[in-house]
């Protein structure tokens, strides 16, 4: 069920910038829609000038300082040209006094509010100085996206969590977990792979407790998508491992059919017991390993993607050398290695901090044995061949996904290449975070 207004309003040019994780890309998907199904014209992307706009949307991202601090001087350049500023996205809600100590003129909207996006603009529109729609609603808000049908479709399957990490500021902006209904993502994944959809990305905070306050999961959702037709894969998002043990077999089972990609994003952030209770991550290291264990052992060929946070308060020498031992050992295909930086309204603020220099060099020694793996195994698929989908283009290259959602990038002066198209390729080359092939065979969109 698709919801589209008229309401007779006066159109309006509208930009939104966003910033932060593929939820939040998929919540500008949804106000993109909402405000151009009313009549308005929008754009989105970055943008040196707004000039001619009538209001731009910035929606923002809370999980990091430094990408805070960046977020907050835009905004403030962007008041300061007198543009008429709409402030969605995590630090909306987590952080709204920074925002206005920014832009005192700029609107608010929360992220469990941005079905409204279009009532905040006639508001403006209607001669109100700024709006303010804070606050928690509890909506299903993927009931207000549309289906663009573009190659890689963003999909929020929830909104919130159950977990208290530590460390983490996004459980304060985004609320209690709430789960959009099944038959509504459904549809949602059949509407965007008729229009073209090649890659469906399933995301939210924690896709792992998808469903716990519908009776469902998401290795039920996964199963449910089996039936749509179409050349098309469907990729899992972030999935905090402490939901595991409820449904890893049945996830298993729907990681093996056609549409789904072979690949698990599973944070473990620490190789430490003492560091992940601290984090109030509720597993071990040995049942992490475990569940690795099975699922390669299920599901061939499986990519397993994590996080690791180094520097964290409670994080001593020997914590952080089996966090090394780790990765050295069980060999994540790809890590996102954060430094630690203390969050606001997070716990682990409040804990005596490790210096900088300690920070630092922990997260690029990490950072460096991260990617000697990642090198060290991609190298390994030099001379093999692969099936990949022409996901993504950029000036120099085509991004190709095989079926493990490793990159293969492609030249991007490789005749009959297409975005959506399927290619066999020759793996002619890899870095420490992709491959390099040369296309042998391609397929268009069918
Ligand atoms: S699972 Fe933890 S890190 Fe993820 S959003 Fe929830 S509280 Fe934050």
């Amino acid at each position: 069920m698709f919801l589209v207004f008229s309401l007779g309003r006066k159109m309006a040019r509208i930009a939104i910038e966003t910033y932060g994780c593929t939820l939040n890309r998929a919540d500008s998907d949804i106000m993109e829609n909402v405000l151009a199904s009313d009549g308005n014209a929008v754009q989105t992307g970055y943008s040196r000038s707004y000039e001619g706009f009538d209001y731009v949307i910035v929606n923002t991202c809370t999980v990091k300082s430094p990408t805070e601090t960046r977020i907050i001087d835009r905004i403030k350049k962007l008041s300061a040209g007198g543009v008429r500023l709409i402030i969605t996205g995590c630090m909306a809600s987590a952080n709204s006094d920074m925002i206005l100590r920014a832009a005192p003129g700029a609107s608010i909207v929360t992220t469990s509010n941005i079905h409204r996006i279009s009532d905040a603009v006639a508001q403006l529109a209607a001669g109100r100085s700024r709006v303010d729609y804070s606050g928690y609603s509890r909506v299903d808000k993927l009931a207000f996206g549309g289906a663009k049908g573009a190659v890689i479709s963003r999909i929020a399957i929830s909104e919130g969590c159950v977990s208290s990490c530590s460390f983490c500021e996004t459980r304060f902006a985004r609320g209690p977990l709430n789960s959009f209904p099944h038959e509504v993502i459904l549809k949602a994944i059949e509407m965007n792979v008729r229009k073209g959809s090649r890659e469906i990305e399933l995301t939210s905070q924690d896709v792992g407790a998808y469903g716990l306050d519908r009776k469902t999961d998401i290795a039920e959702l996964l199963a449910g998508a089996a039936g749509i037709e179409g050349d098309f894969r469907i990729r899992v998002g972030m999935l905090n491992p402490e939901h595991l043990h409820r449904y890893i077999d049945r996830l298993i089972e729907a990681l093996c059919m056609r549409s789904a990609y072979k690949f698990l994003h599973l944070p473990l952030q620490s190789a430490s017991n003492s560091v992940l209770r601290s984090m109030g991550r509720n597993y071990t290291i040995e049942e992490f390993i475990g569940y690795v264990d099975e699922i390669r052992a299920k599901v061939r060929g499986v990519s397993i993607e994590t996080d690791m946070i180094a520097g964290y308060p409670a994080e001593s020498e020997g914590d952080y050398c089996d966090s090394l031992s780790f990765l050295r050992n069980i060999r994540p295909a790809f890590t996102n290695v954060s430094k630690f930086c203390a969050r606001p309204h997070a716990k682990a603020c409040g804990m005596q901090q490790l210096g900088n220099r300690i920070v630092k060099s922990r997260s690029s020694e990490m950072s460096r044995v991260a990617r000697q793996v990642q090198k060290e195994d991609l190298g390994k698929l030099v001379g093999s061949r692969a099936s990949a989908l022409v996901t993504e283009q950029n000036e120099r290259s085509f991004v190709c996904r095989d079926d493990y959602y490793r990159i293969i990038a492609l030249p991007r002066r490789t005749p009959g290449i297409t975005l959506g198209s399927r290619i066999d390729a020759e793996i002619t080359g890899s870095t420490s975070v992709c491959l390099i092939g040369r296309a042998c065979a391609t397929r268009s969109p069918s």
